[in-house]
């Protein structure tokens, strides 16, 4: 069974690049019938949040991306790591490390002087502890492979090679005894039982680390797949100005979809043919390894925000309105936003703008004009809306046809073309010179609302 996972540091929100981390290991494990869980990496504990914490659950949640499980709390497992290292010392495939950081340090210094890589080797290695070493402080260090290579069949990077002198013995357990990350990473994704281990290519090299580790251990290795960084439109890496904004800023500031969020990410870096629009379920029905792109990809907010317009399109009207209400001024009836809905959403590319164009539904009289609207309503406009003002009150139903017609009868008699006559209505109706068709808006409005709006501007 194929097991993946999302092993975020919560110190910080969940950004962009950790959301698609989730979506390609939540898709690789649902495409083939296994298991997706969450890891939350929090041995960190002065830059691990509570806050953050539920940022990422949060994040998650939205786009409906959780575990199918509760989330391993990583801080909870320190025993569980220790027991390994002891393991592993007791196999004699780590030793105890009394080097200083003074000596370590002055070793690397000299490196540095004589132009040559500074590596750790440590003469503990192959030597036992001596009575003068009791008490002394000490690392635990993993023996790591001096000679050959070791070599990662990547699904995404392919085959890469590392000399294995360019590996050095990295700790354990640190002096105070507590585990270090590298070791906590390889026992939870073991233990958790990982066949799968999808990731940022910043981790690419701590593969080769925790690959030794696993070795030695005896486990099965799991299969790696690490995925190239998103760049910002500019090629340069991304960054906050490039829109490498936390999810939740996605959802509360931007007005995004989770479905357009959730599309957007899975074809940032992988793809399949020229489709552009994918559900979930096609995307668990398509998802695999193989459509991982190699270099990294770019984000793009402006196909983001189309792809959220259409989105929006798409959706049920009743959750539109639920989503903008609290957008709305207060008094917005929902019922009317439910009705405008099918209008409105036909010209949002996100919910701000479904809420800005839903405002004039809920203006108070008299309305408040923008400076364009303004413009449109000069004497001979306020001449016309008089005449419409009089056929209005005689339509018999307040219905789109009946105010259609009424519209055109007075742009006829007044031999203006219909649009001379559309725009200082619009204006009247909205205070604004953008708004859904005008004869929805009078609909929409309804009769008496329509009227006494016009009332106000006409002569
Ligand atoms: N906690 C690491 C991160 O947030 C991920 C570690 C991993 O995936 O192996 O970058």
């Amino acid at each position: 069974q194929v097991v993946t996972r999302f092993a975020p540091s919560p110190t910080g929100f969940l950004h962009i690049g950790g959301a698609r981390t989730a979506l390609f290991n939540y898709l690789l494990a649902r495409a083939s019938g296994g298991k997706y869980l969450v890891r939350i990496e929090d041995t960190d504990k002065k830059r691990s949040t509570p806050e953050a914490i539920e940022a990422i659950h949060d994040g998650l949640e939205w786009l409906g991306l959780l575990g199918d499980e509760p989330p391993v709390f990583q801080s909870q497992r320190s025993e569980r790591h220790v027991e390994v290292a002891e393991e592993l010392l007791a196999k004699g495939h780590a030793y105890r490390c009394y080097l200083t950081s003074e000596e370590l340090q002055a070793r690397r210094e000299k490196a540095q002087a004589e132009k040559r890589p500074f590596r750790i080797n440590s003469e503990w290695r192959d030597c036992t502890p001596g009575p003068e070493q009791e008490g002394q402080p000490f690392v635990v260090r993993l023996k790591t492979p001096n000679e050959g290579e070791t070599v990662i069949e990547d699904k995404v990077q392919g085959r890469i090679a590392v000399q294995n002198e360019e590996v050095d013995d990295f700790i354990l357990l640190r002096s105070d005894g507590t585990p270090t990350y590298m070791l906590a990473v390889v026992v939870d994704d073991h233990d958790m039982g990982v066949t799968h281990i999808v990731r940022g290519d910043d981790h690419l090299n701590n593969a080769f680390r925790q690959l030794p580790l696993i070795r030695a251990m005896g486990w099965d290795e799991p299969v790696y797949a690490h995925v190239p960084l998103i760049h910002g439109s500019d090629g340069a890496k991304l960054s906050k100005r490039h829109g490498a904004l936390g999810v939740d800023s996605y959802r509360d500031e931007m007005g995004l979809l989770p479905e357009a969020v959730f599309n957007y990410l899975l074809r940032l870096g992988w793809g399949h043919g020229d489709d552009e629009i994918i559900s979930r379920e096609q995307a668990i029905e398509w998802f695999g390894l193989d459509g991982i792109g190699k270099s990294p990809s770019r984000f793009d907010m402006k196909k983001l925000l189309n792809l959220n317009g259409h989105y929006i399109r798409e959706a049920d009207d009743e959750r539109l309105a639920d989503l903008v209400l609290d957008k709305m001024p207060e008094g917005a009836v929902r019922d009317l936003l439910v009705r405008a809905m099918p209008e409105l959403k036909a010209r949002a590319r996100d919910l701000n703008e479904l809420a800005v164009g839903a405002q004039f539904l809920f203006k108070t009289r008299p309305l408040a004009m923008t400076e364009k609207a303004q413009g449109l309503l000069d004497a001979d406009a306020r001449q016309l809306l008089a005449c419409a003002h009089a056929s209005f009150s005689a339509v018999p139903d307040w219905t789109i046809e009946a105010v259609e017609d009424a519209t055109r009868k007075v742009a006829e008699e007044a031999e203006v073309k219909l649009g001379k006559l559309a725009q200082p209505l619009r204006a009247a109706l909205t205070g604004s010179n953008t708004s859904p068709g005008i004869f929805d808006v009078l609909v929409l409005l309804g009769r008496d609302e329509a009227l006494a709006r016009i009332a106000d501007q006409m002569v």
